[in-house]
């Protein structure tokens, strides 16, 4: 054969030479079939729906939502955006908790709202009696995030999850927070359980990825087949990396949650702040829901500072050397920002008295982050 022949074949048939501790890394959008029947009879002819890493990975998903079936998306948002499309239809109707992250409240006011469902944003602090009385003929579903997005309330999830289903309504949660370990939806009666294993997961803040876990075989069909036909993939590198992981997301997370509520309880008692919204903390706003129904808490929480300048607000920001400022969180590395610009979206009052703030706690220790914050707090005082 010729040179460029040997070339494009040459090695191709070599197969792994032992075995790894993790899965292998196949690349491949081509997917090889072993004779010509083959083509039309094998379920798996082409590489979009994930290879090895894709299956471990879902199989690793699998046991930490407690799931019969577990898909993957290419980011958090497309899981949530996939799993809405997958189930709803035009003449439906969906209760979005105002608490969920609120690019999730977007996509179901100006995407699913064009397509033809009924969009109902709900106070995140009604109890479950009172949300149920806002189900109508039409509401096919309930969307809830506990606790939310950067106010921190807790839902009542197995209450509000037990009374949907006797309406016949479905309920899907983002439990990112509590990154599918400290507080299992499915095991507490929700349908589908989503995160964004972008943050806590991966924990390194380098990859984009999202899951949506079921146990009803019904809805798996549906995720499925809506993956199938939008076209998402994940590729096999990001899908090792993730797994890579979820391999110490337990000790890591264990790790956040004991900084993190070193942390908090120590911004109790400094003369700056007004409150500290952190579910763990007896005290805190709906703290008794946390304490039934969590084993644990991740590393992000709120605390609402005394009312001051905003250039005092900048002040305390700006004087941060350890807390790096920026929006996401999950990674190792401990973040801050200041909420309020984010807050004018939303509809009801938060009846916080001050300028919000929201931390996340990563593997540093604990006492060089509260000096840090020592060192902004000064900052605020000179500025205010
Ligand atoms: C970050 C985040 C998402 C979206 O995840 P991406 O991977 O960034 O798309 C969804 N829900 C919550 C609660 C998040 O914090």
């Amino acid at each position: 054969m010729d040179e460029k022949t040997r070339l494009i074949h040459a090695g191709r048939d070599v197969q792994p030479r032992a075995r790894t501790v993790g899965p292998a890394i196949q690349r491949g959008s081509t997917v090889l079939l072993p004779n010509s029947r083959a083509l039309y009879e094998e379920d798996l002819g082409y590489g979009r729906a994930g290879l090895a890493a894709q299956e471990a990975l879902c199989l690793g998903l699998a046991e930490l939502e407690r799931a019969s079936d577990v898909f993957l998306y290419p980011s958090g948002l497309a899981a949530l955006s996939g799993a809405l499309t997958a189930v709803l239809k035009a003449g439906d109707a969906i209760l979005v908790t105002e608490g969920a992250y609120k690019p999730t409240r977007v996509f179901c006011q100006r995407v699913l709202t064009r397509f033809g469902v009924r969009v109902e944003i709900y106070d995140a602090r009604l109890s479950p009696d009172e949300l149920m009385a806002l189900v109508k003929d039409d509401t096919r579903m309930i969307l809830l995030e506990s606790p939310s997005s950067l106010t921190f309330e807790m839902q009542d999830v197995p209450a509000i999850a037990a009374a949907a289903r006797t309406r016949g309504v479905l309920t899907l949660m983002d439990n990112t927070w509590a990154a599918g370990l400290y507080f299992k939806p499915l095991a507490h009666g929700v349908d589908i359980s989503v995160q964004a294993l972008t943050k806590y997961v991966c924990g390194h803040s380098d990859i984009f990825m999202g899951s949506a876990a079921t146990n009803d075989r019904k809805l798996a069909a549906q995720l499925e087949a809506s993956i199938h036909d939008f076209g998402w993939a994940v590729t096999g590198d990001a899908a090792y990396d993730m797994l890579r992981g979820l391999r110490t997301l337990p000790t890591r997370l264990a790790r956040h949650d004991e900084t993190a509520r070193a942390v908090a309880g120590w911004l109790t008692a400094q003369p700056q702040v007004k409150q500290v919204l952190h579910p763990a903390l007896p005290g805190a706003p709906s703290h008794a829901i946390w304490d039934r129904d969590y084993s644990g808490a991740s590393g992000l929480f709120g605390f609402v500072l005394n009312p001051c300048p905003l250039d005092a607000e900048h002040a305390f920001l700006d004087a941060l050397k350890i807390f790096g400022l920026g929006f996401s969180w999950g990674g190792f590395e401990s973040l801050a920002i200041r909420c309020d610009p984010q807050l004018k979206s939303r509809t009801f009052v938060t009846g916080l008295e001050g300028p919000l703030f929201r931390l996340h706690i990563g593997l540093e220790q604990a006492s060089d982050l509260i000096a840090d914050l020592v060192a902004g707090f000064a900052a605020l005082d000179a500025a205010s």
